[in-house]
């Protein structure tokens, strides 16, 4: 399966004239080679690939990269460099997304006569569409999230600050067997749902407040991510009536999830609803993103899209409405793009539950 993985690469190697890519950022690593450490590099050829790491990783890379040859070596860019020297290679493909400056010019100065090929954030893209293990290792962790979640939310009561709350869902999920957290949970209640990145702060929750909830955990390297609002005790018809503008558009586009559905098409299904309810102003971000060994990845679901789904895609729904000073709603599944439409991915009913 990951060497059908790394035959995606070989239109690059057509397309640039590669003889050589290497590839280093961690979660390429993971998905092209197996190898779950911080640090490595693969030199990928069209016939062959070599996996280099320190003595750290040795044991390690031996076990989790297959049929690649290991090579230990203590520096990591002149172990490249004298592969690429041995491999007889005169234009390396490298990821220009993730490569620093200073690391580009170490290995241009170790490689002169070598012409380096940055290929930009059409390289990550070849993640785009998951397969059958990928989607099942992003079920699990999306359904250990969503369990969690529904296991604590009755802590969620008048008093309980944001932080307090955050850290109780976290432990739970880490009890549910996650490696840990996705990202920091964001637990905005009251008028800091106004901020749609609100991330839980030290502000105790009162009752009559919205509390939006956006929250994800990592196993296996793969990541979830949801978010719900509640209610904590009775709230007002204005606050009902955003709750309901907001459902109604998640609910619209991910009725619309299919294979041939442009990203940007899909986005204005959820914010033309948030218009006609009277809220445009108040609907900022894009509706969705990818998501997998990245929690935001290829696709991008807003206005500006040019991504069209196709079976495999895994993305979120997330639209919301944040009004300054007043607060806000978000809701958030993640969808499987299926054959004839999707597959809901996260758990949690997205009702309106009043604590
Ligand atoms: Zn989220
Ligand atoms: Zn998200």
């Amino acid at each position: 399966m990951l060497k059908s993985r790394r035959q995606r690469l070989l239109p690059f190697f057509e397309t640039h004239d590669l003889d050589l890519l290497l590839i280093e950022h961690p979660v390429n690593l993971r998905y092209l080679s197996g190898f779950s450490g911080s640090e490595g590099a693969l030199l990928l050829s069209p016939e062959q690939g070599w996996f280099l790491c320190d003595s750290r990783y040795t044991v390690q890379a031996a076990q989790e990269v297959g049929d690649l040859c290991v090579i230990e070596q203590a520096q990591r860019q002149e172990g490249v460099a004298e592969l690429v020297r041995q491999a007889g290679g005169c234009r390396l493909g490298f990821e220009a997304s993730h490569t620093t400056v200073s690391n580009h010019q170490g290995l241009a100065a170790r490689l002169p006569g070598v012409t380096l090929v940055g290929l930009g954030p059409e390289l990550d893209a070849v993640r785009i569409c998951k397969d059958a293990s990928e989607l099942g290792l992003l079920e699990q962790v999306a359904g250990l999230a969503s369990a969690s979640l529904e296991s604590v939310l009755p802590l969620l009561q008048p008093g309980v600050r944001e932080d307090e709350f955050a850290l109780k869902l976290e432990f739970e999920m880490r009890r549910r067997g996650a490696d840990g957290r996705g990202f920091d949970f964001i637990v905005a209640s009251g008028v800091r749902g106004a901020m749609p990145h609100g991330r839980a702060s030290d502000k105790a929750i009162q009752a009559g407040e919205l509390v939006t909830i956006d929250f994800g955990a990592v196993q296996n390297g793969y990541h979830s991510d949801e978010t719900v609002t509640v209610a904590v005790g009775t709230i007002d018809e204005r606050q009902q009536r955003i709750y309901q503008a907001v459902l109604e558009a998640h609910d619209r586009a991910i009725a619309a999830v299919k294979p041939g559905i442009s990203c940007r098409e899909l986005d204005a299904q959820a914010r033309d609803h948030i218009k006609e309810q009277g809220f445009g102003d108040y609907f900022g971000h894009g509706l969705g993103h990818g998501l997998g060994l990245d929690v935001h990845e290829k696709p991008v679901v807003s206005p500006r899209s040019e991504a069209v789904l196709e079976e495999g895609m895994v993305i979120t729904i997330e639209p919301g409405i944040y009004i300054p000073g007043f607060g806000g709603v978000r809701i958030e599944d993640t969808v499987a793009v299926t054959a004839d439409g999707c597959r809901l991915l996260t758990k949690v009913s997205k009702q309106l539950v009043i604590m």
